[in-house]
């Protein structure tokens, strides 16, 4: 029986198989495949991966980053929508025994991860999440990985600039928003370097950027996550109101709203979009707005949907 070869796939090669093939990239998937190697090696570095590192990729596409990923001898999970992408990067990574393709949505639904992504994960405490991840998936899929009980220690993933930019943005600017509240408080990020279209094939419309999220210490607890998801929900729906105005209507009167806010240094004048994410925080763990979240319908729709909360939404 012949052994798979190790040599670097002719990656023109493959895509020229896959086009002639018949394969028609799709838009919906976000199937954009990198092919500029400064850009994959920039992935990789920032991923700082020792061999015998466990890593999950989410959509593998035909190989090109699980193949450097599998080749420093990590232990790799990638999970794969398109059912011809995934036999073509199970090929691809056949000469690695420590590197498997899942065939699956890495999404279950609206507000949770597939049920096969958390099983490849369940037993992982140090892992990092390393891809090239498609648009539609970007946003939920970061902020709902930040909120597992073991989540990963490392996030090194091309998304679109503009997520990127939502992802690590301060507050108080038109891009800080209800994902940089969640990511921010579970992770520490950067961006590692921007990357134009021409780095992709097909070409995208828009630029991209790698950036890499490391896991905060201090990141909220699991019973923190349902009440905070209710308060960043409320507070952004009226982002240019007082956070005085509108805490005054969800809890039914200034004094209630007054005394929650400067029991936490917060400024009743304040926009919501002018709140660090370590304040949203503050607030959401107060037990007035503990007491108040566990007596809404919130608090059930959290329960039912399991301990995380509902999570964020795919439109996140
Ligand atoms: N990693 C490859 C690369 O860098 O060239 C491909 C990246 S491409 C931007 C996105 C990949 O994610 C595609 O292979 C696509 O089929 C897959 N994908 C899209 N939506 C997905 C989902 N919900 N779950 C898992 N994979 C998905």
């Amino acid at each position: 029986m012949s052994t798979p070869s190790t040599d670097r796939p002719n990656w023109s090669l493959v895509e020229r198989e896959l086009l002639g093939g018949g394969f028609h990239p799709s838009r919906r998937l976000g199937q954009n495949f990198l092919r500029d190697p400064r850009a994959i090696e920039s992935v990789v570095a920032a991923a700082e991966l020792a061999p015998g590192a466990r890593v999950l990729e989410v959509g593998p596409g035909y190989g090109v980053l699980s193949y450097e990923l599998a080749a420093r001898g990590c232990e790799l999970v990638a999970v794969e929508i398109d059912p011809r992408l995934a036999e073509l990067s199970e090929r691809i990574l056949a000469p690695f025994p420590a590197a498997r393709v899942v065939r699956s949505d890495a999404l279950g639904g609206k507000h949770a991860l597939a049920e096969p992504l958390l099983a490849a994960v369940a037993a992982w405490s140090d892992w990092s999440l390393v891809a090239n991840l498609p648009y539609s998936v970007a946003s939920p899929l970061i902020a709902l990985v930040a909120r597992l009980p073991a989540p990963p220690r490392r996030i090194v993933a091309t998304v679109q600039l503009e997520v990127a930019e939502r992802l690590l943005a301060p507050p108080g600017g038109g891009d800080f928003g209800p994902l940089s509240v969640r990511v921010q408080l579970a992770y520490r990020g950067e961006l590692v370097r921007r990357i134009g279209p021409g780095a992709f094939s097909p070409r995208p419309e828009v630029d991209s950027g790698i950036v890499c999220l490391d896991l905060r210490q201090d990141r909220p607890a699991a019973a923190d996550w349902p009440p905070l998801d209710r308060l960043v929900d409320v507070l952004f729906q009226q982002r240019r109101k007082s956070v005085l105005g509108v805490l005054r209507a969800e809890l039914g009167g200034a004094d209630a709203a007054r005394a929650l806010l400067l029991a936490h240094d917060v400024a009743p004048e304040l926009r919501p979009e002018k709140l660090a994410p370590e304040r949203f925080l503050a607030l959401a763990r107060d037990r007035r707005w503990r007491a108040h979240f566990e007596g809404s319908p919130s608090a059930e729709a959290a329960e039912a949907t399991g301990r995380a909360g509902r999570g964020p939404d795919r439109s996140d």
